[in-house]
């Protein structure tokens, strides 16, 4: 344990020069592309009494390539209470301490929110050096719509919770963002499929490295292309919310039954099962939803 001495009010000074003393630097770093730093990120990186880093190795890179010779201590998810105890005390004894996440924006799907409300807690000032994050990147360039969306982070890997929260985003009519792993993806796409049925997305692959990849398709249009081809690095996965693109178009069938539109379209010549496909796409139902609820013979 500590004990918390009376800080003086340090924060960001209104010239763009920093007061020192006592003060947590929640300090945005690429997520890719090294140049994307910005120049107060560098200043604070370089003047800190402390770098406190998810991944010691990635942000020494980081780091060696600007010049920079800042002490460097960990702080990750499985160190996070015990180094969360020392950068504490070290805050409380006056010293800046930069907050570094393995890429991108410290406390957005890594341990630095824990810190941050910590020293919130303690009084201890904390300030944010802005600057990339791959969700933000990822829904600008997705061409979905961006006025309103949520952030759901990783989804769980499995189990009651995975399926709670894929069934309550099966209604959410803003634009859905999450990460997933390269391994998960194509479950993740597939369950995404059956629960929210079929919607435009963005796959996010790689953003701002050499083999950026921006595939714009239809949830089962991005599980046919990643089937072909295995997916590998990161990804973020940005999805239309429900209604977004057919909302006239699910209007214009909403007066008409749903085994209605099955017969019509299997008089048009489509099987039920592609009838349904068909139905969920141009009303934005789930499929999985359909094939419960319509029973009309082959
Ligand atoms: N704090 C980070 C941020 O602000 O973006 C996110 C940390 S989270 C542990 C890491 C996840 O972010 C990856 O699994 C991936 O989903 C996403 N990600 C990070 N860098 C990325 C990139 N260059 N391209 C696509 N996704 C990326």
């Amino acid at each position: 344990m500590f004990v918390l001495r009376r800080l003086p009010a340090a924060g960001p000074g209104v010239s763009g020069m920093e007061s020192a003393n006592g003060l947590l630097y929640l300090c945005a770093t690429p997520i890719g592309n090294l140049a994307d730093i910005t120049l107060r990120a560098l200043q604070i990186l370089r003047e800190a009494d402390l770098v406190a880093a998810e991944d010691t190795r990635r942000t020494r890179r980081l780091l060696s390539h600007y010049d920079i010779h800042t002490p460097l201590v960990s702080y990750h998810e499985h160190n996070r209470r015990r180094q969360g105890e020392y950068l504490l005390e070290r805050l409380a004894a006056g010293d800046t301490v930069a907050l570094v996440s393995d890429a991108g924006t410290p406390g957005i799907s890594d341990p630095g929110v824990e810190l941050v409300r910590e020293a919130v807690a303690l009084g201890i000032p904390v300030t944010t050096l802005p600057g990339p994050s791959a969700l933000l990147a990822a829904l600008v360039v997705s061409g979905l719509a961006v006025e309103r969306f949520v952030f759901e982070g990783f989804l769980p890997a499995k189990g009651a919770d995975r399926n709670r929260r894929l069934a309550a985003l099966a209604g959410e009519t803003r634009t859905i963002v999450l990460y997933e792993a390269p391994h998960r993806l194509l479950k993740t796409l597939a369950d995404l499929t059956v629960n929210l049925g079929e919607r435009r997305a963005c796959a996010a692959r790689e953003l701002t490295k050499l083999h950026e990849e921006l595939l714009r398709d239809t949830l089962t249009g991005l599980q046919e292309h990643f089937t072909r081809q295995p997916p590998r690095g990161e990804f973020v996965l940005v999805i239309e919310g429900a209604g977004a693109a057919s909302g006239a178009e699910a209007e214009e069938w909403a007066g008409l039954p749903l085994e209605d539109h099955v017969r019509l379209l299997m008089a048009e010549g489509l099987a039920k099962n592609e009838a349904i496909k068909k139905i969920a796409r141009l009303r934005n139902l789930p499929r999985q939803e359909l094939y419960k609820k319509i029973h009309v013979p082959e």
